[in-house]
């Protein structure tokens, strides 16, 4: 038997229903923006995102990306290999321009849907507001057969399935390259909003101050944990 309800659901509609609070307007001085939205806080529909097919990837005309064969026993290591990816090289924002990764990376098709959704929709956005647009990414990876963290013991990466996404800077139009880790002060503020971003949309997100292994470049993934446990760890100095 259902419990009894509660008295304030019994108020006529207009009190009983009032609408979800919404975010405040995002500050357009980058300076401003301290602390998450609530609606990025949020996270994301993961079932979707492991939903994505290569298909439905590729119907995406943004993704500047070529098909790739499935690759098993990557390196002869069983724990090795995409079995639905791609070669992304990058992808076309809404006002025709592209962000292309430094060199071509071979990724699992979901993950290059999030990681394209990203640069489009959070990152492209955010680094405009800095005074030029983002034209590529430096220093990216994907699949890469190895365990974590290149140990020679341990357990497997994320890359190693093609499931996680490294960059190490990104580069503006006017032609500044700006690393994804570092102290500048003039930076904290961007950085702020790409952490904020990119732990939103990744189930694993480690920068600088995480684990030693992540000092010089940004890594993230959709790795899936008991109880949607997720990590957002970049200490942003
Ligand atoms: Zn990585």
């Amino acid at each position: 038997m259902p419990p009894p309800r509660p008295a304030e659901l019994s108020a006529p509609p207009a009190e009983a229903a009032p609408e979800a609070p919404t975010p405040p307007p995002r500050p357009a001085d980058l300076g401003s923006a301290v602390g998450a939205p609530p609606a990025l806080q949020r996270a994301p529909d993961e079932a979707a995102v492991e939903s994505v097919s290569c298909a439905a990837v590729f119907a995406d005309l943004n993704i500047i990306a070529e098909p790739a064969p499935p690759l098993t026993n990557g390196n002869g290591n069983s724990a090795c290999g995409v079995r639905e990816g791609l070669t992304l090289r990058g992808v076309r924002l809404a006002d025709g321009s592209t962000v292309m990764l430094q060199s071509a990376v071979h990724i699992r098709c979901a993950m290059a849907a999030a990681v394209a959704q990203w640069i489009r929709d959070d990152l492209a956005p955010t680094v405009a507001k800095s005074g030029s647009p983002l034209t590529r990414l430096v220093g990216v990876g994907a699949y890469e057969c190895r365990l974590r963290n290149n140990q020679s013991s341990g357990k497997i990466s994320e890359h190693a399935t093609g499931n996680a996404f490294d960059v190490h800077a990104i580069g503006l139009k006017d032609g500044r390259t700006l690393q994804m880790m570092g102290a500048e002060p003039a930076l904290k503020s961007l950085r702020e909003d790409v952490k904020q971003s990119a732990c939103a949309r990744f189930t694993t997100v480690l920068g600088s101050g995480s684990d030693g292994y992540h000092e010089d470049h940004l890594h993230v993934d959709l790795a899936a944990r008991r109880n949607g446990y997720r990590l957002c760890q970049w200490d942003i100095r």
